[in-house]
């Protein structure tokens, strides 16, 4: 287990646009695999490679059971170069950022999303989401764009979240 430093806004690397990865080989394997670890000790519910200062299109997500209240089951992903192919009807949502510790505010994202990526075994994959999940997955993708949910925030949103309250990094889970 090995956990990578994350980066915060500022940094500049947050705001590239990430590379696409051709070929998963062991390298980015471990990396993905630390990403993971990285994001469940933080806690978050998403991380993106440029986080944690790599520029390349790979994000990790675990999302637990019923998160959004929908029944979904627990959600573990590891996405290359993922890439959102359908998107269906808008909902407003609270979101954070593991690189913008200490802040939450509303974003407006698809309800649901239908997202084309490749798998850590180099296989095509095909996979949709909704509520919660989709909306992590919306938050990661933005980040290999160099796009922050800051800059997507419904107007007036923007908030203070303590660690241990129930907007903060784990509940609100939004830390992503
Ligand atoms: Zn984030």
């Amino acid at each position: 287990m090995a956990l990578l430093d994350i980066i915060y806004e500022g940094d500049p690397r947050l705001r590239q646009k990430s590379t696409k990865i051709k070929n998963v080989d062991a390298g980015l394997r471990r990396l993905a695999a630390d990403m993971r670890d990285t994001m469940l000790a933080a806690p978050g519910v998403g991380l993106a490679a440029p986080q944690v200062g790599v520029n390349r299109r790979l994000i990790v997500v675990h999302v637990p059971a019923d998160m959004d209240e929908k029944g979904n089951p627990e959600l573990n992903l590891a996405l290359c170069n993922p890439e959102i192919v359908r998107s269906i009807g808008n909902e407003i949502g609270s979101e954070g950022c593991l690189s913008i510790p200490g802040w939450a505010g509303d974003v407006l994202r698809a309800e649901a999303i239908t997202v084309k990526a490749m798998d850590l075994n180099n296989r095509d994959i095909r996979i949709k989401l909704k509520g919660y999940a989709a909306r992590v997955v919306q938050h990661e993708i933005d980040h290999l764009d160099g796009v922050l949910f800051v800059d997507k925030l419904e107007p007036g949103t923007l908030r203070r979240v303590e660690d241990d309250d129930e907007l903060g990094e784990s509940a609100e889970g939004t830390a992503a």
